[in-house]
């Protein structure tokens, strides 16, 4: 049997590995169009900063380890041309000869990838603007600071890897301004989350412009559609990449969401014999069960396995997504998994969410403070999806949820985990656990929560309510929510006497809890509708200027 595969990063190769393990015999072969195979694409930004000293540490393997190793054939600097399923066979062009030969497969891999989109801006193609996507780009983005010595770095996108190359550009001394079409920083996060993230990369020495738009990059700036000049030594344009799938549409072989291939379980295509796997591929979302498409080396390696286990009889089968994501910038820790609240919402789901802020370890243990929004669906309890920004401890927590999501547990199921515990490490009940306390509380046991955005909704219906701020006066008059009277949570059962039972009653705290028990308090005195505010004073604040 003879295989083909197209593409030798993370899926083609993954698939290789795999493939052989299972057959011996296969003759298995690899075409590359690129100079570099089997690299760390997600270790480039820190090779550009520094904190990676040697570029061979991102490229630790060349085709004769492949053929060393599992007897795997790999032609870097080869471009497949053309896919004939009805012959079988794929036309390549040798780059460095310019000769054009056609081979033969009985089993065809696509692991073609994704390429960077570039937004038609004009002057996106001067000398010192850069696209990061592969080691060639990598090199020529070091080449270019090392010669030019830049100064100032526009950075177009604050996905995480434009959010990965303003910490490494500034760690190198650069000014950097980050410019985003949207109204908030990675847009993958919901906007009370991202909130957090844009003020600590402020606090960084980073200008971030929101809602603003690139039209024209100049020798030395950037043009904003409002006409308003950004200086510019350098630009990176980072905003998302698109599958690689020309050659496969060529084919005749489905493409699905965002332009990708359409694969089953198995990863097979449309086409008998033709496989695909990695960023050139849609997946399904594990929640929802709908396709997506989120591309990223954590799945490209999983269905690259896949591939090749299959293609050589074996019965793996993929699972799905859920869009796990997880990076760092100045110390932050930003993660996320499953559905965000405005992709339930738009999936037609009734959400409850909740803003959970809580250290990761206790205090006399030098523990920091993380956010962690739960979304859940209040039907019947299912966890949706997590977004958390912190700083140590973000990943575990991330992970867990994770595991939750995927094995379909309810808001409930968290306090029952038994999660690891000793303090250098945890508090007692896991921040985990408080989530799933708080949720289950707002869904099932009647302590519903109200959103900083649900608030000023209500606030502009011209419905009564009291909001009652719960904390001491000090730190009432520190700074309140407009329209909140301060009834410290000790003098509540008394100052409640006060108050219309039948009026909607708004509670909070700095972060939630003497919230909460102020809102038990109104409830056991037979108030009839009582909301605490989700993540308290701390989290409305976080998107409200007093
Ligand atoms: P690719 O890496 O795109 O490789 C496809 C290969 O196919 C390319 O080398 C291309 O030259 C070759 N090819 C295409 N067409 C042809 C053809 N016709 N003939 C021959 N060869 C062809 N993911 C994470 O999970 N976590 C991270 O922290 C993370 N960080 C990242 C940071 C950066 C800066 C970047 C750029 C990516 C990061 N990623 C991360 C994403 C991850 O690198 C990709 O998901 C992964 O590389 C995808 O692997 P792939 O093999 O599917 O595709």
């Amino acid at each position: 049997m003879k295989i083909i595969i197209i593409g030798a990063v993370a899926a083609g190769t993954s698939a290789a590995a795999k493939a052989r393990r299972n057959n011996e015999n296969a003759e298995i072969v690899i075409y590359e169009k690129d100079h570099y195979i089997s690299y760390s694409g997600c270790g480039m930004p820190y090779y550009i900063g520094g904190e990676v000293e040697s570029a061979d540490e991102l490229t630790p393997r060349d085709p004769a380890f492949f053929k060393s190793k599992y007897n795997v054939d790999i032609y870097i600097s080869h471009e497949v041309l053309a896919i004939s399923p009805e012959e079988k066979t794929v036309t390549v062009k040798n780059l460095t000869t310019g000769e054009v030969f056609t081979d033969y497969y009985d089993k065809l891999v696509i692991a073609t990838g994704a390429k960077a989109t570039i937004p038609p801006i004009e002057g996106s193609k001067n000398k010192h603007v850069f696209t990061l996507r592969n080691i060639g780009d990598m090199n020529r983005i070091k080449k270019f600071i090392v010669t030019n010595s830049p100064n100032t770095a526009v950075i177009i996108g604050t996905g995480f890897i434009g959010l990965e190359m303003c910490e490494n550009l500034k760690a190198l001394g650069l000014d950097v301004i980050l410019i985003e079409r949207l109204p908030q920083v990675t847009p993958a996060l919901d906007s009370d989350m991202a909130v957090h993230l844009q003020k600590h990369i402020e606090k960084n020495g980073v200008t971030v412009l929101t809602s603003a738009s690139a039209t024209e990059i100049t020798e030395n700036s950037v043009v904003l559609s409002d006409g308003k000049e950004i200086k510019a030594d350098m630009v990176l344009i980072s905003t998302g990449v698109r599958p690689n799938t020309e050659l496969a549409k060529v084919a005749g072989i489905e493409l699905g969401v965002a332009g990708a291939i359409r694969v089953n379980t198995k990863m097979e295509t449309n086409l008998p014999d033709i496989y695909a796997c990695g960023d050139c591929t849609e997946q399904f979302h594990v929640v929802t069960g709908k396709p997506v498409y989120r591309p990223l080396g954590s799945t490209a390696n999983k269905t690259g396995r896949i591939a090749g286990d299959r293609l050589t009889g074996g019965d793996l089968e993929f699972r799905g997504v859920l869009g796990t994501g997880i990076f760092g910038i100045f110390g932050m820790t930003v993660g996320q998994t499953g559905l965000s609240e405005r992709e339930a919402k738009e999936q037609g789901y009734d959400v409850a969410v909740c803003h959970n802020i809580k250290p990761n370890k206790p205090d006399y243990m030098g523990g920091k403070e993380m956010v962690i929004k739960g979304i859940a669906d209040k039907s019947d309890g299912r966890l949706l999806g997590v977004q958390i920004v912190g700083y140590e401890g973000v990943d575990k927590r991330l992970d867990v949820f994770v595991t939750a999501i995927t094995y379909k547990a309810k808001v409930e199921d968290l306090f029952h985990l038994d999660l690891a515990y000793a303090p250098p490490f945890s508090t007692t009940k896991d921040p985990v656990m408080y989530t799933g306390m708080i949720l289950d509380n707002a869904i099932s046991k009647g302590r519903p929560l109200i959103t900083a955005d649900e608030l000023d909704a209500l606030m502009h219906s011209g419905e009564k309510y009291n909001l009652i701020d719960a904390r001491a006066v000090s730190q009432y008059e520190k700074g309140h929510i407009d329209t909140a009277q301060s009834i410290p949570q000790a003098n509540l059962r008394n100052a409640s006497e006060t108050l219309d039972k039948d009026t909607v009653a708004i509670t909070y705290c700095n972060k939630g809890v003497t919230g909460n028990a102020a809102q038990n308090v109104l409830l056991g005195k037979g108030f009839k509708q009582v909301f605490n505010i989700s993540g308290g004073h701390k989290q409305y604040r976080a998107t409200h200027t007093e």
